[in-house]
């Protein structure tokens, strides 16, 4: 949308930040409900974490058969259909509320702050663990297409972390050429058919010391070290909301209705881990965000 349609004078009902499947489909129902958003994405495309891999999602029972990459162009394409004005490439990196509503500040290709009645934070989870280990070599953090990107062929690899993501990424590498593997892991979460398929013997359970630099955990040296700690909210930009967060750092929201701690303020998808994190419960919360932010515009 060009700068001349109107965009900047306008007080949007939301504003909507992130376009992964939670941002998406509430952009997508409140558009149908007949109300006006806007989404802002600091990628390119919108997709989400769906858009950073290729694997077959086996996982979404209503879209067999399709890849991260094809379930990103349907959310694209869903956009597109409710006809939801979008700001790509454009990062969000502050929020300021006043008696009106709510001033987006956003970075990118276009730099023009939004308006709107209510605000939606979607914009996910990152790695955690990427300052810890930023710009050293041979060293992989979080999933995603850097991983299936990578060459592992007659590599040692040491992998960091007794979750979900640590235990099937062992076993990615495993099966594409790693000449070994071992997992480390303070305590082990991961489900059981992931453990089970790993070698004993390659699963180190209890305290372990890493040296980023030199590859090395426990003192044995690896080609190759990779680290899923699990991950973080990504919301600094909302900091001066000053929302509440639950125990793990997420935004805490209430259940029914997805608000934040700030009214008008909504959380949705993996930064508020109100559920499973999935693309499924990532679509049901951008629905439960729209219609709460319907049932509030409405009674206003
Ligand atoms: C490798 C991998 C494989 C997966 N496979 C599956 C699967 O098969 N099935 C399944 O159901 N789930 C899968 N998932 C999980 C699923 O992708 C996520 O649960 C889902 O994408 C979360 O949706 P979301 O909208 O909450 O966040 P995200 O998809 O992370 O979207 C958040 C968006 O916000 C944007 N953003 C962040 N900060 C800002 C800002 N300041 N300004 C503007 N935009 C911002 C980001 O660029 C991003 O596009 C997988 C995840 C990974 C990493």
């Amino acid at each position: 949308m060009s700068a001349s349609s109107g965009m900047y004078d306008k007080i949007f009902d939301a504003v909507i930040v992130g376009g992964g499947p939670a941002g998406v489909s509430c952009a997508v129902w409140l558009s149908r409900l007949g109300f006006a958003p806007v989404l802002v994405e600091a990628a390119g495309e919108p997709g989400g974490l769906c858009r950073s891999h290729s694997y077959m999602d086996e996982w979404n029972a209503s879209l067999p058969g399709m890849t991260g990459t094809q379930v990103a162009d349907n959310l694209a394409h869903s956009l597109h259909l409710a006809d939801v004005p979008l700001r790509l490439s454009c990062r969000v990196d502050r929020i300021d509320a006043d008696a009106q509503g709510f001033t987006v500040h956003v970075h990118g290709l276009d730099a023009q702050p939004l308006r709107g009645r209510s605000v939606v934070l979607a914009s996910g989870v990152l790695p955690r663990g990427r300052a810890q280990f930023a710009g050293l070599a041979g060293v992989l953090v979080g999933p995603g297409a850097h991983v299936s990107d990578h060459d592992f062929h007659g590599k040692s690899v040491a992998v960091l972390g007794g979750g979900d993501n640590g235990f099937e990424n062992a076993l990615y590498v495993l099966d594409h050429g790693a000449k070994s593997v071992d997992l480390y892991a303070r305590t082990v979460r991961a489900q059981r058919q992931f453990v089970q398929q790993l070698p004993r013997s390659a699963i180190h359970v209890g305290e372990y010391a890493v040296d980023g630099a030199r590859r090395s955990v426990n003192g044995a040296k690896y080609d190759l070290l990779m680290v899923f700690y699990g991950w973080e909210p990504c919301a600094d930009y909302a900091e001066s909301l000053g929302l509440r967060r639950n125990a793990q750092g997420f935004i805490a929201t209430d259940t029914q209705t997805a608000q934040t701690s700030h009214p008008g303020v909504y959380a949705i998808g993996e930064v508020a881990q109100r559920q499973h994190p999935c693309v499924v419960t990532a679509l049901a919360d951008g629905v439960t965000a729209a219609k709460a932010i319907q049932a509030r515009l409405e009674a206003a």
